[in-house]
């Protein structure tokens, strides 16, 4: 038999992304719930796309609905994509009244940096230094993972990213006044260079770079320093966003700022590619003026239907008051957990960090790697983040119970316990 791992390289390339090693071969989801090609059944602890359970029959049912009545292009009148854009927008606040819908996150953040730029006539960004917002050519210029061919462009400034246990500043009641600084400079830099600041662009769980668990009016004063420069700022939603947080159905809200343009995608489709960028209608019409934007699939009938439907289980179920439940329930069993390496335990909602450090109390990477590994072994996914790969990420999707947390728990401290420091 070939060996899959050499096929995918002869027929996708070298360095083609997996998670695992050996990786997995899925073949099957439902609910909280992934069968490998052997049958074996793991617990996903870590997919958000599957945001209301693997295969939702509401899901998928909407979706094979409107597949069999229509599915074209975006340039027909249809009911559908608008009154998804008033339900979504519903929830939003902040002026937030219109959107374009698009089919991967990347685009959605792509139209965000465009919008930015025609509403405020600059074009320099700043990010933060350890992110990802997505692979078209500008938005992977916000990325340090792989330095851009021809080396990093003058318009973009990457700022110290929040941290847990080492804070921007030094001191964690510091840190917000510290990030603000940082943003402030950035922006007289990018003044300097002739650029001025069209955005900063967040996640506000900062959820790549080791969702550090920040307070409300955390931004703030990076906002100040931000909106006096001129640049509108961008809530990158795609993974705290519809309600994962539990006591907020936005990353925004739980930091209490008013965010100018909002990326939404993962979630928003169960797995199905929607994604949408979501605006005020000034900046909109500025983006509107100055490009032609066509998205061929962006908003189609049957995307729409996938979306509306998420947001149908959400509500039903009601998932979002789920992960405030659960997810408190999880977090302390995981604050039960016993290993010398472990130096910080935090989550909100359903997103938990699992912090590893070795005797120096420098980053772990190895021991989240084997502690990764190790799960997976015992059937349980979930995965690592941070600026060293220490930090263990668990992010299951919303119909997490307390039967899972339990099992989780279980496998996860029976892998601390086989993976001595
Ligand atoms: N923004 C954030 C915060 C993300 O985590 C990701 C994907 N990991 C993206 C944008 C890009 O989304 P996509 O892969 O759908 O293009």
């Amino acid at each position: 038999m070939t060996d899959p791992l050499e096929r995918r390289a002869r027929l996708m390339g070298p360095n083609v992304p997996t998670f695992y090693d050996p990786p997995l071969h899925i073949v099957r989801g439902e609910g909280v719930w992934l069968w490998d090609a052997r049958g074996r059944r793991y617990l996903d602890g870590y997919n958000n796309v599957p945001h209301v359970g693997h295969c939702h029959p509401h899901v998928v049912a909407a979706i094979a609905r409107q597949a069999g009545v229509l599915n074209t292009h975006t340039r027909y009148m249809h009911d559908g994509v608008l009154d998804y854009i008033e339900r979504l927008t519903g929830r939003m606040g902040h002026g937030l009244d219109q959107a374009i819908m698009v089919c991967t996150g990347s685009e959605a953040v792509d139209v965000a940096l465009r919008m930015a730029q025609a509403a405020t006539g600059a074009r320099g960004l700043i990010a933060t230094d350890n992110t990802y917002h997505g692979n078209t050519t500008a938005v992977a210029q916000l990325s340090t993972r792989r330095p851009p061919v021809g080396g990093y462009p003058d318009h973009v400034r990457l700022i110290p990213a929040p941290d847990a246990r080492q804070p921007v500043g030094g001191t964690a009641d510091g840190q917000a006044a510290a990030f603000g600084a940082e943003v402030a400079r950035a922006a007289a830099e990018l003044e300097a260079a002739g650029h001025g600041v069209a955005a900063l662009i967040i996640c506000p769980i900062f959820a790549n770079e080791g969702l550090p668990c920040l307070p409300h009016g955390f931004l703030d004063p990076a906002l100040t320093a931000l909106r006096a420069a001129g640049g509108l700022v961008i809530s990158d939603e795609i993974q705290p966003g519809f309600g994962r947080l539990g006591d907020v159905f936005w990353g925004h809200e739980a930091l209490g700022f008013a965010p100018d343009i909002v990326t939404l995608g993962k979630s928003m489709g169960n797995g199905h590619p929607v994604a949408a960028t979501v605006t005020r209608p000034e900046i909109m019409g500025a983006f509107r003026e100055a490009f032609g934007y066509f998205n061929t699939f962006g908003g189609n009938p049957v995307s729409v239907a996938a979306a509306d439907a998420v947001l149908d289980v959400i509500e039903t179920e009601g998932l979002m008051e789920n992960a405030a439940r659960v997810g408190a329930y999880t977090l302390q069993r995981l604050n039960a957990l016993r290993h010398p390496a472990i130096a910080d335990i935090r989550g909100r909602g359903l997103a938990f960090a699992i912090e590893l450090v070795g005797e120096t109390g420098a980053p772990d990477p190895a021991l989240a790697n084997a502690i990764t590994e190790e799960a997976k072994r015992r059937c349980v996914l979930i995965n690592r983040i941070g600026r060293q790969m220490h930090i263990l990420k668990i992010r299951p999707p919303l119909p997490f119970a307390p039967e899972h947390a339990d099992r989780l728990a279980d496998v996860l401290q029976s892998s601390f316990d086989t993976c001595p420091r």
